[in-house]
Protein backbone atom coordinates (compact mmCIF):
# COMPACT_ATOMS: atom_id res chain seq x y z
CA UNK A 1 0.00 0.00 0.00
CA UNK A 2 1.27 3.31 -0.80
CA UNK A 3 2.62 6.31 0.96
CA UNK A 4 0.32 8.63 2.47
CA UNK A 5 -2.26 6.04 3.35
CA UNK A 6 -1.63 4.85 6.73
CA UNK A 7 -4.02 2.23 7.52
CA UNK A 8 -6.26 4.41 9.56
CA UNK A 9 -7.10 6.59 6.43
CA UNK A 10 -7.49 3.22 4.59
CA UNK A 11 -9.54 2.27 7.48
CA UNK A 12 -12.09 4.87 7.27
CA UNK A 13 -12.30 5.16 3.98
CA UNK A 14 -13.23 1.80 3.58
CA UNK A 15 -15.83 2.29 6.54
CA UNK A 16 -17.68 5.27 5.20
CA UNK A 17 -17.51 3.33 0.89
CA UNK A 18 -19.04 0.26 3.10
CA UNK A 19 -21.73 2.37 4.59
CA UNK A 20 -22.41 4.53 1.48
CA UNK A 21 -22.61 1.87 -0.66
CA UNK A 22 -23.80 -1.08 1.37
CA UNK A 23 -21.94 -4.06 1.97
CA UNK A 24 -17.94 -4.84 3.01
CA UNK A 25 -16.12 -2.72 0.88
CA UNK A 26 -12.51 -3.13 0.92
CA UNK A 27 -9.53 -1.08 -0.89
CA UNK A 28 -6.83 -3.51 -2.41
CA UNK A 29 -4.81 -1.02 -4.24
CA UNK A 30 -4.19 3.26 -4.23
CA UNK A 31 -2.51 4.50 -7.39
CA UNK A 32 -1.39 8.10 -7.87
CA UNK A 33 -3.37 10.16 -10.53
CA UNK A 34 -1.20 12.70 -12.21
CA UNK A 35 -2.54 16.02 -13.71
CA UNK A 36 -4.31 17.93 -10.62
CA UNK A 37 -3.20 21.49 -9.70
CA UNK A 38 -4.10 21.69 -6.40
CA UNK A 39 -5.13 18.36 -4.86
CA UNK A 40 -3.51 15.06 -4.13
CA UNK A 41 -5.63 12.36 -6.36
CA UNK A 42 -5.76 8.37 -6.11
CA UNK A 43 -7.14 5.58 -7.91
CA UNK A 44 -8.63 3.42 -4.84
CA UNK A 45 -8.90 -0.01 -6.57
CA UNK A 46 -11.81 -1.74 -4.33
CA UNK A 47 -13.32 -4.70 -3.89
CA UNK A 48 -16.22 -2.91 -5.31
CA UNK A 49 -14.91 -1.89 -8.33
CA UNK A 50 -12.27 1.92 -8.57
CA UNK A 51 -13.04 5.00 -7.05
CA UNK A 52 -11.49 8.49 -7.64
CA UNK A 53 -10.17 10.32 -4.49
CA UNK A 54 -8.86 13.71 -3.84
CA UNK A 55 -7.34 14.60 -0.57
CA UNK A 56 -6.95 18.48 0.33
CA UNK A 57 -5.87 20.16 3.68
CA UNK A 58 -9.24 21.14 5.16
CA UNK A 59 -8.29 24.06 7.54
CA UNK A 60 -6.29 25.60 4.37
CA UNK A 61 -9.45 25.58 2.12
CA UNK A 62 -12.78 25.58 4.07
CA UNK A 63 -15.43 23.68 2.57
CA UNK A 64 -13.84 23.03 -1.04
CA UNK A 65 -14.98 19.67 -1.73
CA UNK A 66 -18.17 20.43 -0.01
CA UNK A 67 -18.68 23.19 -2.75
CA UNK A 68 -16.60 21.15 -5.74
CA UNK A 69 -19.36 18.02 -4.73
CA UNK A 70 -22.45 20.87 -5.27
CA UNK A 71 -21.18 21.93 -8.73
CA UNK A 72 -20.65 18.93 -10.41
CA UNK A 73 -24.33 18.29 -8.65
CA UNK A 74 -25.78 20.91 -10.46
CA UNK A 75 -24.26 20.15 -13.47
CA UNK A 76 -25.23 16.43 -13.38
CA UNK A 77 -28.92 18.05 -13.05
CA UNK A 78 -28.71 20.44 -15.56
CA UNK A 79 -26.65 19.07 -18.91
CA UNK A 80 -26.63 16.05 -20.39
CA UNK A 81 -23.10 15.86 -19.88
CA UNK A 82 -21.26 13.12 -18.22
CA UNK A 83 -20.76 14.08 -14.65
CA UNK A 84 -18.74 12.17 -12.06
CA UNK A 85 -21.14 11.07 -9.05
CA UNK A 86 -20.48 11.99 -5.98
CA UNK A 87 -19.77 8.83 -3.93
CA UNK A 88 -18.50 10.21 -0.46
CA UNK A 89 -17.25 13.71 1.03
CA UNK A 90 -15.60 13.58 4.54
CA UNK A 91 -13.03 14.45 6.45
CA UNK A 92 -9.87 12.83 8.35
CA UNK A 93 -7.74 13.76 10.85
CA UNK A 94 -7.03 17.67 9.18
CA UNK A 95 -7.63 16.13 5.93
CA UNK A 96 -10.84 16.48 3.53
CA UNK A 97 -11.70 13.83 1.06
CA UNK A 98 -13.74 13.72 -1.99
CA UNK A 99 -14.99 10.54 -3.68
CA UNK A 100 -16.15 10.14 -7.16
CA UNK A 101 -17.33 7.71 -9.44
CA UNK A 102 -14.12 6.72 -11.05
CA UNK A 103 -13.85 7.59 -14.72
CA UNK A 104 -12.88 4.58 -17.36
CA UNK A 105 -11.32 6.32 -19.98
CA UNK A 106 -11.88 4.97 -23.70
CA UNK A 107 -10.86 6.35 -27.20
CA UNK A 108 -12.83 9.40 -27.98
CA UNK A 109 -16.07 8.67 -30.08
CA UNK A 110 -15.59 9.92 -33.78
CA UNK A 111 -17.86 12.75 -33.23
CA UNK A 112 -16.99 13.68 -29.86
CA UNK A 113 -16.06 17.12 -30.07
CA UNK A 114 -19.25 18.05 -31.80
CA UNK A 115 -21.26 16.12 -29.14
CA UNK A 116 -18.57 18.40 -26.54
CA UNK A 117 -19.85 21.89 -28.39
CA UNK A 118 -23.53 20.58 -28.28
CA UNK A 119 -23.91 19.45 -24.51
CA UNK A 120 -21.89 22.79 -23.87
CA UNK A 121 -24.43 24.87 -25.61
CA UNK A 122 -27.41 22.27 -23.86
CA UNK A 123 -25.91 23.24 -20.32
CA UNK A 124 -25.79 27.32 -21.52
CA UNK A 125 -29.20 27.34 -22.33
CA UNK A 126 -29.91 26.94 -18.34
CA UNK A 127 -30.75 30.62 -17.48
CA UNK A 128 -30.96 32.15 -14.09
CA UNK A 129 -32.29 35.94 -13.26
CA UNK A 130 -29.09 37.31 -12.32
CA UNK A 131 -25.40 36.62 -12.54
CA UNK A 132 -23.69 34.80 -9.74
CA UNK A 133 -24.94 31.85 -7.30
CA UNK A 134 -26.34 31.35 -4.03
CA UNK A 135 -23.38 29.90 -2.49
CA UNK A 136 -19.42 31.12 -3.10
CA UNK A 137 -16.85 28.49 -4.29
CA UNK A 138 -13.16 28.32 -5.34
CA UNK A 139 -11.62 28.27 -8.32
CA UNK A 140 -9.10 26.05 -8.53
CA UNK A 141 -7.72 26.93 -4.88
CA UNK A 142 -8.93 30.24 -5.03
CA UNK A 143 -12.05 31.74 -3.36
CA UNK A 144 -14.66 32.38 -5.94
CA UNK A 145 -17.39 34.88 -4.71
CA UNK A 146 -20.40 34.88 -6.10
CA UNK A 147 -22.54 37.48 -4.87
CA UNK A 148 -25.42 38.02 -7.73
CA UNK A 149 -25.65 40.95 -9.82
CA UNK A 150 -28.14 42.61 -12.56
CA UNK A 151 -25.33 43.12 -15.55
CA UNK A 152 -22.39 40.82 -16.37
CA UNK A 153 -19.78 44.18 -16.86
CA UNK A 154 -20.57 44.83 -12.82
CA UNK A 155 -20.50 41.13 -11.67
CA UNK A 156 -17.38 40.46 -14.03
CA UNK A 157 -15.42 43.82 -12.27
CA UNK A 158 -17.05 43.06 -8.71
CA UNK A 159 -16.93 39.71 -8.09
CA UNK A 160 -13.96 38.47 -10.94
CA UNK A 161 -11.25 40.72 -11.58
CA UNK A 162 -10.73 42.88 -8.65
CA UNK A 163 -11.26 40.19 -5.95
CA UNK A 164 -7.95 38.72 -7.54
CA UNK A 165 -5.94 42.76 -8.52
CA UNK A 166 -6.03 43.05 -4.81
CA UNK A 167 -4.57 39.88 -4.39
CA UNK A 168 -2.01 40.19 -6.63
CA UNK A 169 -1.13 43.46 -5.76
CA UNK A 170 -1.13 43.17 -1.98
CA UNK A 171 1.40 39.92 -3.48
CA UNK A 172 3.56 43.03 -5.56
CA UNK A 173 3.02 40.89 -8.67
CA UNK A 174 1.79 43.28 -10.80
CA UNK A 175 2.74 46.85 -12.02
CA UNK A 176 1.34 49.96 -11.54
CA UNK A 177 1.16 50.45 -15.68
CA UNK A 178 -1.10 47.12 -15.55
CA UNK A 179 -3.06 48.28 -12.63
CA UNK A 180 -4.16 51.49 -14.67
CA UNK A 181 -4.58 49.59 -17.36
CA UNK A 182 -7.09 47.35 -15.47
CA UNK A 183 -8.95 51.16 -14.71
CA UNK A 184 -9.19 52.13 -18.08
CA UNK A 185 -10.35 49.13 -18.99
CA UNK A 186 -13.37 49.12 -16.51
CA UNK A 187 -14.57 51.70 -17.85
CA UNK A 188 -15.24 50.24 -21.51
CA UNK A 189 -16.35 47.09 -20.10
CA UNK A 190 -19.81 48.01 -20.23
CA UNK A 191 -19.60 48.52 -23.84
CA UNK A 192 -17.82 45.10 -24.41
CA UNK A 193 -19.71 42.07 -23.79
CA UNK A 194 -23.17 41.78 -25.53
CA UNK A 195 -26.18 41.77 -22.59
CA UNK A 196 -27.01 38.43 -22.62
CA UNK A 197 -29.33 36.05 -20.09
CA UNK A 198 -26.48 34.56 -17.12
CA UNK A 199 -25.81 30.83 -18.07
CA UNK A 200 -25.05 27.97 -15.82
CA UNK A 201 -21.32 27.54 -16.73
CA UNK A 202 -18.50 24.88 -15.88
CA UNK A 203 -16.55 27.76 -15.10
CA UNK A 204 -13.00 26.41 -15.39
CA UNK A 205 -13.05 24.38 -18.55
CA UNK A 206 -9.62 24.19 -19.85
CA UNK A 207 -8.23 21.22 -21.12
CA UNK A 208 -7.45 19.43 -18.06
CA UNK A 209 -11.22 19.41 -16.61
CA UNK A 210 -12.44 16.71 -19.15
CA UNK A 211 -11.84 13.13 -19.81
CA UNK A 212 -13.04 10.90 -22.83
CA UNK A 213 -15.41 8.15 -20.98
CA UNK A 214 -16.13 4.80 -20.46
CA UNK A 215 -18.31 5.49 -24.40
CA UNK A 216 -15.86 8.01 -25.36
CA UNK A 217 -17.75 11.15 -24.98
CA UNK A 218 -16.64 13.98 -22.73
CA UNK A 219 -16.88 13.66 -18.85
CA UNK A 220 -16.52 16.93 -17.46
CA UNK A 221 -15.20 17.51 -13.79
CA UNK A 222 -13.70 20.07 -11.21
CA UNK A 223 -15.65 22.67 -12.10
CA UNK A 224 -16.17 26.35 -10.16
CA UNK A 225 -19.94 26.98 -11.72
CA UNK A 226 -21.82 30.24 -11.52
CA UNK A 227 -24.10 31.86 -13.35
CA UNK A 228 -22.62 33.93 -15.82
CA UNK A 229 -21.51 35.35 -19.80
CA UNK A 230 -21.51 32.26 -21.64
CA UNK A 231 -18.12 33.45 -23.31
CA UNK A 232 -16.57 32.71 -20.18
CA UNK A 233 -16.34 29.22 -20.59
CA UNK A 234 -15.74 29.09 -24.44
CA UNK A 235 -12.59 31.99 -23.39
CA UNK A 236 -11.68 29.00 -21.21
CA UNK A 237 -11.34 26.74 -23.79
CA UNK A 238 -8.76 28.82 -25.68
CA UNK A 239 -6.47 29.40 -22.56
CA UNK A 240 -3.84 27.06 -23.52
CA UNK A 241 -4.31 26.43 -26.95
CA UNK A 242 -7.90 25.78 -28.06
CA UNK A 243 -10.33 23.13 -28.54
CA UNK A 244 -10.44 21.28 -32.02
CA UNK A 245 -13.02 22.92 -34.52
CA UNK A 246 -15.81 20.67 -34.52
CA UNK A 247 -16.37 21.77 -31.01
CA UNK A 248 -16.90 25.47 -31.76
CA UNK A 249 -18.99 24.49 -34.94
CA UNK A 250 -21.03 22.35 -32.88
CA UNK A 251 -21.31 25.43 -30.13
CA UNK A 252 -22.44 27.53 -32.96
CA UNK A 253 -25.10 24.84 -35.01
CA UNK A 254 -26.58 24.52 -31.50
CA UNK A 255 -26.14 28.53 -29.63
CA UNK A 256 -24.37 31.18 -31.79
CA UNK A 257 -22.13 33.32 -30.12
CA UNK A 258 -22.88 37.21 -30.55
CA UNK A 259 -20.76 38.82 -33.53
CA UNK A 260 -17.29 39.74 -32.50
CA UNK A 261 -17.25 36.76 -29.59
CA UNK A 262 -13.65 36.24 -30.79
CA UNK A 263 -12.29 39.22 -29.87
CA UNK A 264 -13.50 38.98 -26.48
CA UNK A 265 -12.03 35.80 -25.86
CA UNK A 266 -8.94 38.28 -24.16
CA UNK A 267 -10.74 39.94 -22.11
CA UNK A 268 -12.43 37.18 -21.25
CA UNK A 269 -9.76 35.17 -20.01
CA UNK A 270 -8.23 38.05 -17.90
CA UNK A 271 -9.71 36.00 -15.18
CA UNK A 272 -8.80 32.83 -15.48
CA UNK A 273 -5.09 34.91 -15.91
CA UNK A 274 -5.39 36.49 -12.96
CA UNK A 275 -5.88 33.15 -11.18
CA UNK A 276 -2.83 31.94 -12.85
CA UNK A 277 -0.49 35.53 -11.24
CA UNK A 278 -2.10 34.82 -8.58
CA UNK A 279 -1.29 30.90 -7.71
CA UNK A 280 1.92 30.69 -10.24
CA UNK A 281 3.01 34.73 -11.31
CA UNK A 282 5.87 34.74 -13.47
CA UNK A 283 4.70 33.75 -17.11
CA UNK A 284 1.46 35.17 -16.73
CA UNK A 285 1.86 38.79 -15.70
CA UNK A 286 3.61 39.18 -19.30
CA UNK A 287 0.15 37.78 -21.07
CA UNK A 288 -2.10 39.78 -19.00
CA UNK A 289 0.49 42.82 -20.08
CA UNK A 290 -0.27 41.46 -23.85
CA UNK A 291 -3.61 41.54 -23.07
CA UNK A 292 -3.75 45.23 -21.64
CA UNK A 293 -1.97 46.93 -24.36
CA UNK A 294 -4.54 48.68 -25.91
CA UNK A 295 -6.52 50.18 -23.07
CA UNK A 296 -4.47 52.87 -21.57
P1 LIG B 1 -7.36 19.21 -9.19
O1 LIG B 1 -8.57 19.68 -8.45
O2 LIG B 1 -6.18 18.98 -8.32
O3 LIG B 1 -7.02 20.07 -10.39
P2 LIG B 1 -8.74 17.27 -10.88
O4 LIG B 1 -10.13 17.14 -10.35
O5 LIG B 1 -8.58 18.16 -12.07
O6 LIG B 1 -7.73 17.74 -9.73
O7 LIG B 1 -8.22 15.81 -11.20
C1 LIG B 1 -6.87 15.56 -11.53
C2 LIG B 1 -6.77 14.60 -12.69
O8 LIG B 1 -7.37 13.36 -12.32
C3 LIG B 1 -7.54 15.06 -13.93
O9 LIG B 1 -6.73 15.82 -14.78
C4 LIG B 1 -7.96 13.75 -14.56
O10 LIG B 1 -6.93 13.25 -15.39
C5 LIG B 1 -8.12 12.80 -13.39
N1 LIG B 1 -9.52 12.67 -12.92
C6 LIG B 1 -10.33 13.66 -12.44
N2 LIG B 1 -11.51 13.20 -12.06
C7 LIG B 1 -11.48 11.86 -12.29
C8 LIG B 1 -12.42 10.79 -12.09
N3 LIG B 1 -13.62 11.02 -11.55
N4 LIG B 1 -12.04 9.54 -12.45
C9 LIG B 1 -10.81 9.31 -12.99
N5 LIG B 1 -9.89 10.25 -13.19
C10 LIG B 1 -10.20 11.52 -12.86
Amino acid sequence: MQNMFSSSLLAHLEKQLSFKKGGDIRINKTVAVAGGSINTAYELKTTAGSFFLKINDAEAYPNLFVNEAKGLELLWEHSNFSIPKVELLSEWKNKALLVLEFISSAKAREDFWGLFGKELAVLHRQKNAHFGLDHDNYIGSLPQCNLPNENWHDFFILQRLEPLLRMARDEDLLTRDICHRFDRLFLQLPHIFPVEQPALLHGDLWGGNFMFNAEGKASIFDPAVYYGHREMDIAMTQLFGGFNTAFYDAYQEHYPLEVGWERRMDIANLYPLLVHVNLFGGVYVQRLSNVLRPFR
